[in-house]
């Protein structure tokens, strides 16, 4: 859907926030509805919507909505949301700075190089692929390598074929759904290769688009070498050992004329580190806290920019915190600091938000670093003694493990961290 209204830039905003996809547009929404006048979305695409535009496939809305979308039209159903709550979406705009004073600068196609006042900011830039440079496979650079991302959109958006038989390196969820993709419109998938002794996508991806259709999932394994002149013509693959160092006199090759690369995304933290944010090395986004607020008084953020999110109903619930404190943050409400750091200890890789309070209800997501049957999320002082404590039925590192802590769970606790750990039980 275009909103092809006129628009008019006003000098000073309450809240503008950085990117129109799911995050941006749900943070947007609770802004107005937490009194904010003056909301402005920025987005450097033709329409707003984000990665959900190339999602044609159903799974988005099933805990937010409660019902089974498709990506555009759960993408739809919230612009169309925030349109009618009053939100300016400004459109092949591209925000390129943030100053301390939060003054922004935007390039747009309509308004060329414009500076706006706001009170408050929201970052919601989603994330882009990690691509074949990353991870540094030897071997030419013959046409025929794309991201799994890239690929889907010439699929979806463009009604062009990457290729006739493809090699999936990754088992994220975008390299299983575009296994199935092709595989629908009659393009041979040769096979997913994973470094990893698991997989990296959501179990229902593993099922709904590999088991589904017969496509092999080769675990411990990966693509040791890229042949071809012009285009690719074949790739060595090779299983790892426990170090993950390829077992090259078990190596074979595959003739293919595509590969897609599907080994993770990285959030876009290019305007966070222009504002000198203080960033989490492990989920490379934003350290917030309960109020997704930043490193900056005033400058929140959500959605994927913060760290990877499975799925979209999960981004809607942290951009309408997000939104929602950064509404009322441009109103001159103050909400008072955490006062508990939250610390990733045995089998945790992160948890966001990163420091929460005792007094207030709090969702906490988190990953784990490694597969575990029957575990115990639990949450430990510095003495060691258990705080809380969860049963969990299994977890994976590709699912996010959430932690809903309701009020009452840390009364009565005195120290400034908890460890928190998923441990067999
Ligand atoms: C292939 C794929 C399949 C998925 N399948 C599912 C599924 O089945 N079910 C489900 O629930 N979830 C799914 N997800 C996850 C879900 O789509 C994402 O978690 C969600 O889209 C993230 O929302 P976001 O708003 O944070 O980021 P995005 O959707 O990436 O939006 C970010 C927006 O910011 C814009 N932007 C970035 N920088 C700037 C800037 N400086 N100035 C202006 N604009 C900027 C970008 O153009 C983009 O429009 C899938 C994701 C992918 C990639």
């Amino acid at each position: 859907m275009i909103d092809d209204r006129p628009h008019v830039l006003h000098p000073q905003y309450d809240v503008v926030v950085a990117g129109g996809g799911p995050a941006g547009l749900g943070a947007a929404m609770a802004a107005r509805n937490a009194g904010a006048e003056r909301v402005l979305v920025v987005d450097r695409e033709a329409e707003a919507g984000g990665i959900l535009l190339q999602c044609i496939h159903s799974g988005f809305g099933l805990h937010h909505l409660g019902e089974e979308l498709t990506g555009p039209e759960y993408a739809q159903r919230i612009l169309e949301n925030a349109l009618d709550d009053g939100v300016d979406v400004l459109t092949n705009a591209y925000l390129l700075d943030i100053d301390n004073d939060q003054n922004l600068k935007l390039l747009s196609a309509d308004h060329g190089v414009a500076i706006l006042d706001t009170k408050a900011t929201v970052l919601a830039m989603g994330a882009r692929e990690r691509t074949r440079a990353a991870i540094r496979i030897p071997g030419g650079r013959p046409a025929g390598i794309f991201t799994a991302g890239a690929a889907q959109r010439l699929v979806n958006l463009n009604g062009v074929l990457p290729g006739r038989r493809v090699v999936i390196l990754g088992s994220g969820d975008i390299g299983l759904i575009m296994a199935r993709r092709l595989t629908l419109e009659g393009v041979e998938v040769a096979g997913v290769f994973e470094l990893m002794p698991h997989a990296n996508g959501l179990s229902r991806n593993i099922v709904q688009c590999l088991h589904d259709f017969d496509i092999p999932l080769h675990l411990s394994t990966t693509v040791v070498e890229i042949h071809g002149r012009n285009r690719i013509d074949k790739v060595t693959v090779a299983p790892v050992d426990e170090h993950l160092n390829p077992v090259l006199s078990k190596a074979w090759e595959i003739p293919c004329d595509t590969l897609l690369v599907s080994v993770g995304l990285i959030p876009e933290n290019e305007l966070s580190r222009e504002l000198r944010l203080r960033l989490d090395p492990t989920t490379s986004g934003p350290i917030v806290s309960s109020t997704m607020e930043t490193s900056r008084d005033g400058v929140f953020a959500c959605g994927n920019v913060v760290h990877i999110h499975d799925l979209v109903d999960f981004v809607s619930a942290e951009a309408e915190l997000a939104g929602g404190h950064a509404g009322r943050f441009a109103s001159g409400v103050r909400s008072p600091h955490d006062n508990v750091r939250l610390q990733p200890s045995t089998n945790v890789a992160y948890c966001v938000p990163h420091t929460v309070t005792t007094d207030q209800p709090h969702t906490v997501y988190m990953r784990v670093r490694k597969p575990l049957e029957k575990s115990v999320l639990r949450l430990r002082d510095a003495e060691g003694a258990v705080v809380h404590e969860r049963r969990l039925r299994y977890v994976v590192p590709a699912e996010m493990v959430t932690l809903k802590l309701r009020p009452g769970v840390l009364e009565g606790f005195q120290g400034d961290a908890l460890h928190v750990e998923v441990v067999p039980r």
